[in-house]
């Protein structure tokens, strides 16, 4: 089976890990802040706090960012349930904004048309968390505009998107947010097995990141209520969590940042050679957003009015796709909420029509020659 993603392990990684391993610190070690510094360097940022996964790292973005119960946060349907979870995790409610049907990302449209409503209805949400699907930014200037119209937050959920950039800048540059998240699970750009971080210009909201990663805990004297009794003596001043990134997987986490342009440069290769490949055929390949280069995490394309059968004709050559995403809001659990299926045009009919082709970095052109030649076969025969 070829997969629709995979992570690329080198024997550095490994020795990277063994060497960890044979150290004074598996957790709360050297390694954690060296891995957020490169990937703060990385993305021209100057503060990152590394977690043990994104979907941590969106928690505690709500929380620093002060979401409570009663607040609202809006996203896509077109993610990961993390995206929209975050807010319930903080008592807050979720609202939903539907995409752009060509790019698949949060259409700003519809984002600015919905506001005005909420306005005139008085429940704004707090924070709006734009999804780069596949990688691929959102029009980040546009919803920054409207964050300062309407007085909201913004949190980037970029666990798609290391390695991409939107105007010349790296995405998790929070040049149009308060907070960038990235997941390091394996399908992503890169992996450190779990894990995840967020990316901020402010340098008080790094801080109570931080806290709350770790139980609520802070260790600096100025961010202390009473003078420091010792040197033993900290405080703990929110109810925090143990979110934290071991050492173990951080240092996996750091080696594999050497070789993130390697990824990238080979994920756009393969991107490039699939919109070659199948043009042509009778399906729609992933639409450009204006000034975004994508970092492929996704190559997804919709197949009208037959997907079920086409998926299930590639799966049984051994090809493993994958549909992104079951939008959000028709899951039980957000079906308990009051959302229903109807609600959310653009999305559902996204998601009727989705396949996400393999794509990964160590895949090969051979590979990829496979998985085309298997999507035509069963765009030839299937019903
Ligand atoms: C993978 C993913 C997450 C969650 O990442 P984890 O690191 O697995 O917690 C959140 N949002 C999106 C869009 C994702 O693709």
């Amino acid at each position: 089976m070829i997969p629709y993603g995979r992570q690329s392990i080198s024997q550095e990684d490994i020795d990277a890990v063994v060497e960890v391993l044979r150290s004074d610190f598996l957790t709360q070690g050297p390694m954690a802040g060296r891995f957020e510094s490169s990937v703060a360097r990385y993305c021209g940022v100057p503060h990152a706090v590394a977690m043990n996964s994104a979907t941590s790292a969106l928690h505690v973005a709500c929380l620093a960012l002060g979401l409570k119960p009663g607040g609202l946060l809006w996203t896509v349907p077109n993610t990961f349930v993390a995206s929209a979870n975050c807010a319930r995790y903080c008592g807050a409610d979720v609202g939903f904004v539907d995409i752009d049907p060509a790019t698949w990302n949060m259409d700003a449209g519809a984002l600015e048309k919905a506001l005005a409503a909420a306005r005139k209805n008085g429940r704004l949400p707090s924070i709006v968390v734009p999804v780069h699907f596949g990688g691929q930014s959102c029009d980040m200037e546009r919803i920054a505009g409207l964050a300062r119209e309407y007085g909201f937050r913004i949190i980037e959920d970029a666990s798609h998107a290391i390695g991409g950039s939107y105007r010349g800048k790296p995405v998790g540059s929070c040049e149009y947010s308060d907070v960038a998240v990235f997941s390091f699970h394996p399908v992503k750009i890169i992996a450190t097995a779990e894990g995840g971080m967020a990316m901020t210009r402010d340098a008080g909201l790094a801080a109570r990141m931080a806290e709350l990663r770790s139980h609520g805990i802070t260790r600096d004297p100025a961010r202390m209520r009473a003078a420091p009794e010792g040197p033993w003596y900290y405080e703990q001043t929110a109810l925090g969590f143990n979110f934290r990134m071991t050492d173990v997987l951080a240092a996996l986490g750091l080696s594999q940042m050497g070789r993130i342009d390697a990824f990238v440069a080979r994920r756009r290769e393969l991107a490039r050679r699939y919109d070659t490949l199948l043009a042509g055929l009778p399906v729609r390949l992933p639409g450009r957003e204006a000034h975004a280069d994508s970092c492929w995490h996704l190559y997804a394309i919709r197949v009208p009015g037959r997907r079920a059968d086409v998926f299930g004709r590639l799966r049984a050559a051994g090809i493993g796709v994958n549909v992104h995403y079951i939008p959000v809001h028709t899951q039980p659990y957000y079906r308990d909420l009051g959302f229903k299926p109807g609600d959310f045009p653009e999305s559902e009919s996204y998601y009727r029509e989705a396949i996400t082709l393999p794509l990964y970095a160590a895949m090969t052109d051979a590979q990829q020659d496979e998985v085309v030649a298997a999507l035509r076969s069963a765009l030839a025969v299937a019903a």
